[in-house]
């Protein structure tokens, strides 16, 4: 079994949608292993995206993780989940991601793109550390 990291990143839990995202997740066969509803923390959300640091939409994307409670998590699943978690999140535009991706479903704005996962297996490893240190 391999893991991965998601993020139901706070615009989707102030809009109520942590169950419908993992509901999803859980339907695709992929099992919970950890889940806490946090504030992250400035320097936990640099952390997390140090590979933006520098890039011109960095500040909003920060400003976005803080803002508001977020549901951080573990799943776990047969194969290469990290992909699969990404295929089902969809482009990082969600005004281009497909519809039934996560994103092509219930977002449209760049800023406010509901869900992050990790983009490989090392992404995933890391991650994992950042948040849930006791599981790495
Ligand atoms: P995430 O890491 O949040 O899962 P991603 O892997 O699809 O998203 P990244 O390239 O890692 O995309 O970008 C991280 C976040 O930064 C995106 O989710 C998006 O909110 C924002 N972002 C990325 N590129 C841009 C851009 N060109 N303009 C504005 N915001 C951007
Ligand atoms: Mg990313």
């Amino acid at each position: 079994m391999n893991r991965t990291l998601v993020i139901v990143k706070p615009d989707a839990v102030e809009r109520g949608l942590v169950g419908e995202v993992l509901a999803r997740l859980e339907r695709r066969q992929l099992r919970l292993v950890a889940a806490e509803l946090r504030l992250i923390d400035l320097a936990t959300a640099r952390r997390h995206y140090a590979e933006h640091e520098g890039k011109p939409f960095i500040e909003g994307v920060i400003a976005l993780l803080t803002r508001s409670p977020a549901l951080v998590a573990i799943v776990e699943g047969p194969g290469e989940t990290w992909k699969v978690v990404r295929a089902m999140i969809g482009a990082t535009n969600p005004a281009e991601a497909a519809p039934g991706t996560i994103r092509g479903d219930l977002a449209v704005d760049m800023s406010q793109n509901v869900i992050h996962g990790s983009d490989s297996a090392e992404s995933a490893q890391r991650e994992i550390a950042i948040f849930f240190p006791h599981l790495a």
